[in-house]
């Protein structure tokens, strides 16, 4: 049997091949139902899920909305890309098959999320058509709001917020999205933010306005 003890490589990844599936687990239906939650929000669940490059402003229109919605009275959180890796992802690295599983675990809180009846907006690069599409198929057209927060990689560079442009170029950080690893751009997000021409506050309304239109919030 293998230990479940951290080691030095991965600290939690060494787990026994049997208790990998949970296969005598069963969905345990709650006395608060997902429409009780809705009809005490005043407002459906629904996940804003943020992708762009790194420094193209995620978390700034992200935390923005958040506000604004909070304002509104609505029940909200934010999965911040850099937070969640400090805890729920802090064993996983920028590998190709990390960064999958990163968003396939995002994935699954935020579903969780939206089922307490949360807009959640989450902010992460997520670099992968097919990953997003994995998160998607979780939740749900209906749940699954794609923001795409474009600005030109060059702009990024420019703001470099967290220095991690410069470190890339130096070549202190591999697979940096955008420098040495790719992002698949968006073909039809339900949002479509330009950074480059609007400040945070419009980009922010774009999305709030786009709720109201949809009926998700009043
Ligand atoms: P990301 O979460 O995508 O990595 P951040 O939100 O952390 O990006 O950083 C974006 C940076 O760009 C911030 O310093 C922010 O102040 C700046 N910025 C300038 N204009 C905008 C805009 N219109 N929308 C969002 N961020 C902007």
């Amino acid at each position: 049997m293998t230990s479940l003890l951290k080691t030095e490589a991965s600290p939690y990844k060494e787990i026994d091949s049997e208790m990998d599936k949970s296969t005598d687990v069963v969905w345990h239906l709650a006395s608060v139902s997902h429409q009780d939650r809705v009809v005490a929000n005043g407002h459906q669940g629904a996940v804003l899920w943020f992708t762009g490059l790194s420094g193209s402003g995620k978390s700034t229109v992200a935390n923005a909305v958040d506000k604004m919605l909070h304002d509104l009275g609505a029940k909200t959180y934010v999965l911040d890309g850099d937070n969640v890796r400090h805890g729920l992802n802090g064993d996983l690295g920028f590998s190709d098959s990390d960064r999958i599983e990163n968003i396939r675990r995002i994935g699954e809180v935020a579903k969780l999320f939206v089922d307490a009846g949360l807009l959640v907006s989450t902010a992460f690069i997520s670099p992968f058509a097919a990953d997003r599409g994995l998160v998607r198929g979780l939740l749900g057209d209906k749940s699954f709001i794609e923001v795409f927060v474009d600005t030109p990689l060059e702009v990024c560079e420019q703001r470099d917020p967290k220095g991690l442009y410069k470190k890339a170029r130096a070549g202190e950080i591999k697979h940096f999205t955008g420098i040495d690893s790719a992002y698949d751009v968006p073909v039809s997000p339900e949002i479509h933010v330009q950074t480059a021409n609007q400040d945070v506050q419009q980009c922010a309304m774009q999305v709030i306005e786009y709720l109201k239109a949809k009926g998700l919030m009043n």
